[in-house]
């Protein structure tokens, strides 16, 4: 539960970050790594085409569905879904080896990949990122415009799946400011540990 979390030191481990399309994760990690650079944020790869102004390797690794394919079955990937007709997933050895060095470590991912690693790795803690309200949410998704009308459409079919999971996870933010948000990932990412207390 998300009490024991921030309370004594369960240190360093995984801390899966999840939410509907549109709620603000991709800005909330980024502010917590801003508070704390020390934190570990996985760079997923995917199928999708990047956006404007995304960096191969810094934003994803985008690759081609053969090379996602090979991925998988070589078992390199540590959970993969795939999310509004584009595939993504977690490349393993990066993960394995910040958690084995100590360091915290972040994987924002959607639902399908959080249950996934939750199976797989029953010490990660879920955290979902909620928005204020549903209208809010609609408002952001189809005001950022960086989707087609049907991906926007696609995106919020699945903001109503993931939204009826919030239960499932450990703790829940309301994404109302992104500062506030990133300040109460940052004490259930770390907890009471050194890391960063000075923020
Ligand atoms: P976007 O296309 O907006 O960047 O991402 C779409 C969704 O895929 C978001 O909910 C994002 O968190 C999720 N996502 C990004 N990387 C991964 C990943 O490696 N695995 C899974 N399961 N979902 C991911």
């Amino acid at each position: 539960n998300g009490e024991s979390v921030s309370g004594v030191s369960p240190r360093h481990r995984l801390t899966v970050v999840s939410g509907p399309s549109g709620v603000g994760k991709s800005s909330v990690v980024a502010e917590l790594r801003r508070l704390c650079p020390d934190i570990f944020l996985s760079v997923s790869v995917t199928t999708r085409a990047p956006r404007a102004g995304e960096v191969d390797g810094e934003h994803y690794h985008f690759v081609d569905r053969e090379r996602f394919r090979s991925m998988v079955e070589n078992g390199e990937l540590l959970e993969h879904a795939e999310f509004a007709g584009n595939y993504y997933g977690t490349p393993r050895a990066p993960v394995e080896r910040v958690l084995e060095q100590g360091r915290p470590a972040v994987l924002e991912i959607e639902l399908k990949g959080a249950r996934q690693v939750r199976a797989a790795m029953p010490d990660a803690q879920l955290v979902m990122l909620l928005p204020p309200s549903w209208e809010e949410l609609v408002n952001r998704l189809t005001g950022r415009g960086t989707e087609r009308d049907d991906a926007v459409r696609a995106r919020l079919r699945e903001a109503e799946r993931e939204l009826q999971a919030a239960d499932e996870f450990d703790a829940r933010i309301v994404n109302s400011d992104v500062r506030t948000a990133a300040r109460e990932l940052l004490s259930l990412v770390i907890g009471r540990t050194a890391v960063c207390d000075d923020t």
